[in-house]
């Protein structure tokens, strides 16, 4: 097979060394001579996964001592309920700012008073309000730092009166973040931190336990909390291949190493974006994300659509076909994608150019 890129939003990339510790621990998990698929994660050998994988959490992000990491299954948008029925008392204020964060929205107002006090669906998502005045009496405020489908991503931690929770499903593990600045942040870890099947939280500790409502014991952060992720089984083979993932980004020089790249490898797609007359990038220039990257055949080109598609494909780029709610190209960029993949896409790019000069 010749050689691929892959550009997928989601389940992502992930570096071939952690494959390869993936493939090992299927066959033989830490010289048990049992399989990760099949041991017991009531075992010394399985708690060490677990340290592990919450000290390299905290290790990389900074995580302050008031705060916990825990590891659950339900994906993301399981999510998006867990944090109105552990932190919505009288009123939560999101910020629209694409389909995910809408479907956090709504189901905080399935629970109570929820407010969208702004939004960027005016132009389809394709920048991130700004100057939004957030109501002093909320709970908390939602955010969405990167948003997946439309290539937009809020790049500082910004200050926040209220409780700030953001949903970093795309974006986590991809810059240094300021954790003390959050009260919570989680999200899926299959678009930058492993496979699909678990989902992290970073809590707050100190901010539990203020709502009135009954709880479900599966809901209840405090039960996650208490039992360090072990409350039931846990989704012991995707947590395996993230505390893999972690490691890589340790060895790679941790969070602020892996962001240098990148903050390059962004660069050099948004550069040949914007050099390249076939082609326009369809985020506002100063919310442009660097994990997911959107982009269309520029006016008067349209038709040239589903032909570069192919000719990518043919140059073995995989996973460039945009949303269905942006159309056009999107090429995710995470962590594990390298320099020469992005590279190659430019290349591909130019040589698109040439054939239609
Ligand atoms: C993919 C994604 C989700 C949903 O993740 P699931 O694990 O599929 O539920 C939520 N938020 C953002 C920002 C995403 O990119």
């Amino acid at each position: 097979m010749s050689k691929v890129h892959v550009f997928n939003a989601g389940p992502c990339l992930l570096p071939q060394v952690v494959y390869d510790k993936a493939v090992e621990a299927i066959k033989d998990f830490a010289g048990t001579g049992v399989s990760v698929l099949s041991i017991s994660h009531r075992t010394k050998e399985w708690d060490a996964v677990m340290d592990g994988t919450r000290a390299l959490w905290k290790e990389l992000l900074n995580i302050p001592d008031d705060y916990e990491v825990i590891f659950l299954g339900g994906g993301a948008s399981l999510e998006f309920l867990y944090v109105p029925m552990n932190f919505l008392e009288k009123k939560a204020a999101y910020v629209d700012t694409g389909v995910w964060a809408h479907k956090a929205f709504k189901e905080a107002k399935g629970l109570g008073n929820a407010v969208e006090i702004a939004s960027s669906s005016d132009k389809n998502y394709s920048y991130i309000p700004k100057g939004y005045e957030i109501p002093a009496d909320a709970d908390y405020l939602h955010i969405t730092t990167n948003n997946t489908i439309y290539g937009t991503e809020l790049k500082e931690d910004i200050d926040c009166p209220v409780p700030l929770i953001a949903d970093m499903s795309s974006d986590i593990m991809s810059r240094p973040v300021d954790v003390s600045k959050y009260t919570m942040i989680y999200g899926g870890a299959q678009k930058n931190v492993g496979p699909a099947g678990v989902i992290f939280a970073i809590i707050k500790k100190s901010a539990l336990g203020k709502v009135s409502r009954y709880i479900p014991t599966m809901l209840d952060y405090r039960t996650h909390i208490d039992k360090l992720s072990m409350f039931n089984t846990p989704p012991v083979f995707s947590i395996y291949v993230m505390y893999e993932t972690l490691k890589w980004i340790k060895s790679m020089g941790g969070v602020e190493a892996v962001h240098a790249m990148n903050e390059k490898k962004a660069a050099t797609l948004y550069g040949e974006i914007d050099r390249n007359p076939l082609f326009v990038g369809t985020a506002a220039v100063e919310d442009r994300s660097i994990m997911n990257v959107c982009f269309v055949m520029a006016p008067g080109k349209e038709s040239l659509q589903d032909e570069f598609l192919a000719f990518a494909k043919s140059k073995g780029m995989i996973g460039l076909k945009g949303h269905r709610s942006v159309g056009g190209f999107r090429a995710s960029i995470y962590n594990a994608c390298t320099q020469e993949d992005v590279e190659a896409l430019v290349a591909c790019m130019q040589e698109f150019e040439k054939m239609h000069a």
